[in-house]
């Protein structure tokens, strides 16, 4: 692990131009030349106690009023700011600080998830402040603009920081336990249904965080996910049936299709019931394998079930939906133990006490033997076309 992360760090200054690397080691120079990712993990503090004091005004004094060491400009990295959501989002963890012996600086290093790839890598930015916290001195990051000294991620450590300092300047001898209520960092996103998923703004999270931090009752970590549940009333069966009778009328006004709940609704489910018929497939009778066919044919005539006499009025549903033919699976459904006109020949010529098994298989199973040619997919390709061309000559 240690090795790894000097590899990493080799490679993070080999990539800086020669401007770079000098001004990354002049940066160093106010933590006595320490480089940061080669600061032993045994050294760092993960104490709380230990974090700067960074306030608001000093991440404004940062970001905006400092001077960039390579434009002699002012930062005026006000994009920096909006970091907050990166930090009030969770993304920022791990935070640590390490000040050497005798140094008026401190140097605070966190893990930062990247804000759109979250399966990645985490990012490391540090950050040099006066012990005290009132001023950041430097910064640096491992992200591409991290060279800039002001990218969203050092931003993000920054606010985590001053979210901390808040919390402690709120905390009394009595309410130790109030003082960590910073959120956590998140390691990793796993898959969650979407009503445990919290959609609320940044802006809001931050507000929430303050006014939880100003709580002086509330001891827990705020949990982003845990939404105030509105108390509403149920509706009562009379509501509940006007509203599915006035969506009933709206949808035949508009002629739009009703929706589900409208359709399993008692007022109106006999409406929508399925008008088609069920498959032939729903007679077979396990007690009729092996039976002599005098016997077969005996039991089919003794059926009178209702698939076996439908209406006129009852073909026109099945009618409709299957319009589509071979892309439509009510239609292979509808065909399962019907001899259709294309079959009736072999059907009839066929010895029923020893019918071919081909002829049965593509009887009972349309879709699995569903014929097909090179000529009949040219057909089916040319279908449509050769049906404009006919509407518009006759
Ligand atoms: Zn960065």
């Amino acid at each position: 692990m240690e090795k790894s992360k000097e590899k990493d760090t080799r490679s993070c200054l080999e990539r800086l131009l020669p401007a770079g690397k000098q001004r990354y080691k002049e940066k160093l120079l106010d933590i006595q030349g320490n480089d940061p990712y080669k600061i032993p993990a045994k050294s760092w503090s993960t104490d709380p106690e230990n974090f700067p004091d960074i306030e608001s005004v000093g991440i404004f004094s940062y970001f905006v009023l400092n001077v960039s060491y390579y434009t002699s400009e002012q930062f005026r990295a006000y994009r920096s700011l909006a970091a907050y959501k990166t930090f009030v989002a969770g993304w920022v963890r791990d935070i640590k600080t390490y000040k050497p012996g005798g140094c008026e600086n401190i140097v605070v290093t966190a893990k930062v998830l990247h804000s759109q790839k979250l399966n990645e890598a985490s990012l490391t930015p540090w950050l040099i402040a006066s012990a005290d916290g009132s001023k950041i001195e430097s910064a640096h990051c491992t992200c591409t603009a991290g060279v800039g000294e002001t990218c969203s991620h050092v931003g993000a450590l920054a606010f985590a920081l001053e979210s901390f300092t808040q919390a402690r300047e709120r905390t009394t001898c009595t309410g130790v336990s109030n003082c960590w209520k910073v959120p956590q960092g998140i390691k990793g996103v796993l898959p969650t249904p979407t009503y445990n998923i919290d959609f609320t703004s940044a802006k809001s999270k931050k507000t929430r965080l303050q006014q939880f931090i100003a709580d002086d009752t509330a001891v827990r970590t705020i949990d982003h996910t845990q939404k105030a549940v509105k108390q509403t009333t149920p509706p009562t069966a009379e509501e509940l049936s006007g509203l599915f009778q006035k969506l009933q009328t709206n949808c035949e006004k508009q002629n739009l299709k009703a929706p589900s709940c409208v359709k399993v609704s008692p007022e109106f489910c006999k409406m929508y019931r399925c008008l088609i018929p069920a498959s032939l497939c729903t007679l077979r009778d396990s007690k009729c394998v092996g039976m002599a066919l005098g016997e077969l044919q005996e039991h089919c005539r003794s059926l009178s079930d209702p698939l076996l006499s439908i209406s006129a009025e009852e073909t026109a549903v099945p009618e409709r939906a299957t319009r589509d033919q071979a892309k439509s699976a009510v239609w292979f459904a509808g065909r399962v133990g019907r001899k259709t006109a294309s079959k009736l020949y072999s059907a009839c010529a066929t010895n029923p006490t020893k019918p071919a098994v081909s002829l049965i298989q593509s009887i009972c199973y349309p879709k699995q033997k569903m014929f097909k040619t090179e000529a009949t997919e040219w057909g089916c390709q040319k279908e449509e076309k050769a049906l404009t061309v006919y509407m518009q000559t006759t």
